[in-house]
């Protein structure tokens, strides 16, 4: 049954990993075996050290990812490594919070050319080697958003559906190649992504109240999904949105 979710020889990308959601996916692939690329502008050194204490390799490319056609190189490097590509995971995201009469065009495009178009030519670049390879996996991070419409976050809203709906199309395409695309939908977990919803006096009680499991989300808490949907247990699995949200969906 372990082999199940054993990542031993793999290879994952993990885009935006240095800090929360994107961190804990890579140290728990790490943790159930796989060697990790990530992907990002800022120093990953902190993840290096907990993928490395693990006894897993590490490398780290910086890439701006919001820059058009960064993708191609990302995973060409990647590969480089060591020399192979099991999994992507399209986690870096970025938000921006406004009432949506005030978005400027340059707002609307960084999240959008973050959260999903960068997203979709990364799977297209890893997908060119998977597809001679044997196959492989594609996470992605989608949202509540991908679901519900949110507050004052028109273009992450926009991005987190076209991430769901990118999610449906690629894994159409692809899964007669042996290529499993899959999103993880994380409910409110406590990251710099929504440090200033928890600083809000009000909007913080409001969104613990209505959270079923009665607490935000810890980043160790999407290590299971992302194991599952890394590994061969989820190789029937394709064109699924999960939400690992503490029940918000299922009120
Ligand atoms: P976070 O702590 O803000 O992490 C975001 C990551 O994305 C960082 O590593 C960041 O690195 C990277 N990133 C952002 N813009 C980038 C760019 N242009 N190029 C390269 N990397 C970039 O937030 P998080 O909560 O862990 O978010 C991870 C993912 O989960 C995002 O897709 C987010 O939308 C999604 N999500 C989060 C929540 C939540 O409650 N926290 C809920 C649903 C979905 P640098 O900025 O340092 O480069």
């Amino acid at each position: 049954m372990h082999k199940l979710f054993d990542l031993s020889g793999r290879v994952a990308l993990v885009t935006g990993a240095n800090t929360g959601l994107g961190q804990a996916i890579a140290v728990a692939l790490a943790e159930a075996g796989a060697d990790i690329v990530v992907v990002g502008r800022s120093d990953p050194a902190d993840t290096g050290e907990r993928v490395r204490s693990v006894g897993r390799r590490f490398h780290a490319i910086g890439a701006d990812l919001a820059l058009p056609g960064q993708s191609e190189a990302v995973v060409a490097q990647a590969i480089a490594a060591f020399s192979r590509l099991d999994i992507l995971v399209n986690n870096a995201g970025t938000i921006h919070r406004a009432d949506a009469i005030d978005v400027t065009e340059e707002d609307w495009d960084t999240v959008v050319d973050t959260n999903l178009k960068a997203a979709f030519f990364l799977s297209q670049a890893a997908a060119r080697h998977m597809l001679d390879h044997g196959g492989g996996k594609i996470i992605n991070i989608a949202s509540l958003l991908s679901f519900q419409g949110g507050i004052r976050v028109p273009a992450y809203t926009a991005s987190k559906s076209g991430i769901a709906g990118l999610t449906h199309a690629l894994a159409a395409e692809w899964a007669a190649h042996g290529i499993n695309v899959n999103a993880i939908a994380p409910g409110y977990f406590a990251t710099n992504n929504t440090a200033a919803l928890r600083s809000d006096p009000v909007r913080e009680p409001e969104i613990l109240a209505r959270i079923p499991a009665g607490r935000w989300g810890s980043p160790g808490d999407l290590a299971g999904a992302a194991v599952f949907l890394a590994g061969s247990a989820s190789n029937y699995v394709h064109g699924v949105v999960l939400p690992v949200d503490g029940g918000w969906l299922a009120r």
